[in-house]
């Protein structure tokens, strides 16, 4: 148990957008908490290669970066609190966070609790994760270059995705739920001039097939809503792109959010 902490700063969150506030509050002589959340590090701790971060020619890890700049916050004076923080109260100053292991006061909170890609649910996606289901084609597309790849969902998210596979794959298969796109009109434009994508109405992923050793992603098992006949198709990556969810239960009812639940 942590005893009672003030800080002038308090950042909630510990992915890259936290050390960052928590780097420049620090030079800034405010001599800020981080606390860390129940994922240190935030998502890209869950990624294996990263090759797009600014100023590393070569593949570094997600788990490395983060250490990195865990370390670089504490080098400049920030303080890194392992607590999750369950209830906060903004009705007085300063600001009270309730955590597991304490409880803490701060005049000003910076919250950079991030948010989460949604999955499908599968247990066959979550084998898969990392194996050739993802939920970034920014991040991952890159390793598929000449390969098939699918991505399921109807959205913005989803059709950048697609057209933005085609940097890499000759042949991208979109998988939706329903007959018409939610995604914007221009994105769709773009989308259905694309030669190298092709798109499977109606139909649902029931499940992410495997094999070989080590294992990896071979397919998709996919169900049409209409008929309920089944079919696989072949594909060496599948991109999840069905939407985020924002870490912001915690300030349900304490700040104003919208209907997708961001503040
Ligand atoms: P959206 O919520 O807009 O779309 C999610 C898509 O995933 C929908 O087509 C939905 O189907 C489908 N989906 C949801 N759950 C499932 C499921 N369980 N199984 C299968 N399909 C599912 O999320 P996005 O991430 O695409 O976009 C989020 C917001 O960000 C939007 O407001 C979007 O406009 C914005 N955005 C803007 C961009 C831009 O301006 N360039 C880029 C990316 C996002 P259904 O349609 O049937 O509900």
């Amino acid at each position: 148990m942590t005893d009672n902490v003030h800080t002038r700063l308090a950042v909630l969150g510990s992915g890259p957008a936290g050390l960052t506030a928590a780097i420049y509050a620090a030079r800034a002589g405010l001599q800020p908490i981080v606390i860390q959340g129940i994922q240190p590090g935030g998502q890209l701790t869950t990624t294996t290669d990263v090759e797009n971060y600014p100023g590393f020619r070569d593949v570094i890890q997600g788990p490395w970066l983060m250490e990195e700049m865990q370390a670089q916050a504490e080098h400049v004076g920030t303080r890194m609190v392992w607590d999750h923080i369950s209830e906060v109260d903004f009705s007085r100053r300063p600001f009270r966070l309730i955590g597991d292991g304490g409880i803490y006061t701060a005049d000003t909170l910076v919250i950079a609790t991030g948010a989460q890609a949604k999955w499908l649910g599968l247990p066959t996606e979550e084998r898969m994760k990392g194996k050739g289901a993802s939920a970034c084609a920014t991040c991952d597309g890159f390793f598929y270059r000449g390969k098939k790849v699918a991505v399921i969902g109807g959205g913005n998210t989803a059709v950048e995705e697609a057209l933005y596979l085609t940097n890499h794959s000759q042949d991208v298969t979109l998988i939706h739920r329903r007959d018409s796109l939610r995604a914007e009109k221009i994105l769709q434009d773009r989308l259905l001039a694309n030669p190298h994508i092709r798109i499977i109405w109606n139909h649902e992923v029931e499940e992410f097939l495997s094999g070989g050793e080590p294992e990896a992603l071979t397919g998709l098992r996919l169900k049409d809503r209409l008929t309920g006949a089944t079919q696989d198709i072949q594909v060496d990556g599948a991109f999840v792109a069905i939407g985020h969810k924002p870490a912001t239960e915690l300030f349900q009812g304490k700040l104003k959010l919208d209907d997708e639940g961001y503040i």
